[in-house]
């Protein structure tokens, strides 16, 4: 082996094991098929072309871990000097396990002097600025973990980066824009920073969060949704700033450079996964502040005060997320109190919607919904619900007359016996009238019975609407029947109610 030469090591893994779905993936991904990707991209690298050429191929190893018999021959290679670079596909060849991976590119490639070449995902440690770089380079296995393996992993790698500093999040925070150069980094936008800083005055000026949304409405100023004039949230046609999205930017460290992450996270439970808050880690200087600490601090102290008035408890009340206003979409807030009281908050902030403007009685919803709910029983598919359980009522009714009929026959045939056994003279006159009158009144007995069942028949015939009385007297409704009966009440303009009902 010429010393003195480059020397380029081909890795090419294949796996039957982790995500190779289909056929299509599988092909692309044969050892063929990455030995001539990786081969093009040396013949076509000024830097590369003139090199030796290794190559190392663990077929039907997992990318899980490292302990592949080719991997650990490379690495013995690389560490007494005898490559100078490595290249693959992808970084999902090199490695699944993005953290143990990581290490290999962070720290053991650079410290053995290694360069590391990822083709598809155009990782070259060589021209790789910052570690930020690899961790883009991170993207495709990432991606892939998502829909493998989402989980420990990709929360490992979330990790990692927020550890950097580095933003993982959809959209960047209302008053910072993604940085062009690295999507992972945040800076100021500055027209909606302009916002921020106004909203941050307005609070230290003594304002309440709620005179301040009606202020920004009142400027037109875009709430952070229309800011974002995101797809996601067509539905609020009429998103406007209110106390919610006032006070958590205020609340928001990130205007003082700080990144805050893991605020939450999600635990399975008995159904499916729950997100449970958590104390939330901070990192500091990671990006540009907005707002100067001092300010941050003084504003987030007025908050403390005035929401100590406030009650904590949150209850749930009858209609509590389900009224909805069809003006602004909004979810109509309780007004609690001796009368319990529904009603659209968004007029607080903006007086010019045309939101209903009056508080709706609990007592007034309950009625509409009782008098609708009957007016349905009358007709449609409720009547429907009941004929049919009415119907299989009169069936079962059907059977037991049925069956008692047979009983008295039994009987009947029975007492027929006896006479026989009478007249036969095996049984003597005293015995006969005994057993006899035992049948009479047995049969007797079952008679009355079949004579009452069938009496009740008839009812099914011309009464059944009786049935809806059970349905016509529901008086007094609970939070599990309106849960289980109404999808959501639409409150127009007028006040009017539309229920739309789960059946
Ligand atoms: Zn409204």
């Amino acid at each position: 082996m010429d010393k003195s030469a480059y020397i380029v090591a081909a890795y090419i893994r294949l796996s039957n094991d982790d995500g190779d779905f289909n056929d299509i993936k599988a092909e692309s991904e044969s050892v063929s098929n990455q030995r001539t990707l990786i081969k093009k991209y040396i013949k076509e690298n000024t830097e590369l072309c003139n090199s030796q050429y290794l190559e190392f191929i663990d077929d039907g190893y997992s990318g899980l871990n490292f302990d592949r018999p080719q991997f650990k021959k490379m690495m013995e290679c690389a560490k007494e000097g005898s490559i100078d670079c490595i290249v693959v596909k992808d970084l999902s060849r090199f490695g699944r396990n993005h953290i143990e991976a990581g290490n290999y590119l962070e720290y053991i490639f650079p410290f053995l002097g290694i360069r590391f070449i990822s083709i598809n995902d155009n990782f070259d440690s060589k021209y790789a600025e910052s570690a930020a770089n690899i961790e883009i380079g991170f993207k495709n296995i990432m991606h892939e973990y998502y829909s493998i393996n989402m989980g420990k992993n990709i929360k490992a790698a979330k990790e990692i980066m927020h550890k950097k500093g580095l933003y993982m999040c959809t959209y960047p925070p209302y008053g910072y824009k993604r940085s062009k150069e690295n999507k992972y980094k945040i800076e100021i936008d500055e027209d909606s920073a302009k916002i921020v800083r106004k909203i941050f005055n307005m609070r230290i000026s003594g304002m309440t969060y709620t005179e301040i949304a009606k202020r920004l409405n009142q400027e037109n100023i875009p709430s952070p949704k229309v800011h974002l004039n995101m797809k996601v949230y067509n539905e609020f046609k009429n998103s406007f700033w209110n106390l919610g999205n006032v006070s958590s930017i205020v609340k928001n460290e990130v205007y003082i450079g700080n990144m805050v992450y893991h605020k939450s996270e999600n635990i399975k439970a008995a159904r499916g996964i729950k997100s449970v808050r958590c104390t939330p880690i901070v990192k500091e200087n990671t990006h540009e502040a907005i707002i100067e600490k001092e300010i941050f601090y003084c504003a987030n102290s007025i908050r403390k005060k005035s929401y100590k008035k406030r009650s904590s408890i949150v209850k749930h009340y009858l209609f509590s997320g389900k009224l909805k206003c069809k003006v602004c979409s909004h979810n109509y807030a309780v007004k609690t109190g001796k009368t319990i009281y529904y009603f659209c908050k968004s007029r607080r902030y903006l007086s010019d919607l045309e939101c209903f403007e009056k508080y709706i009685k609990e007592d007034d919803i309950i009625r509409c919904v009782l008098d609708e709910f009957n007016k349905l029983v009358e007709k449609n598919e409720i009547k429907r619900k009941i004929l049919n359980s009415a119907k299989k009522n009169k069936t079962d009714h059907k059977k037991i007359i049925t069956s008692t009929e047979a009983k008295v026959e039994r009987l009947k045939t029975k007492k027929f016996d006896l006479f026989e056994k009478y007249a036969a003279q095996t049984l003597t006159s005293e015995e006969y009238t005994k057993r006899n009158a035992e049948f009479d009144e047995r049969i007797q007995k079952f008679e009355n019975e079949l004579a009452r069942l069938r009496q009740d028949y008839k009812k099914y015939d011309h009464d059944s609407s009786s049935l809806f009385d059970e349905y016509k007297n529901i008086k007094n409704i609970d939070r599990e029947t309106i849960d289980k009966l109404i999808d959501i009440i639409i409150v127009d303009s007028e006040g009017n109610l539309e229920i739309k009902w789960k059946f």
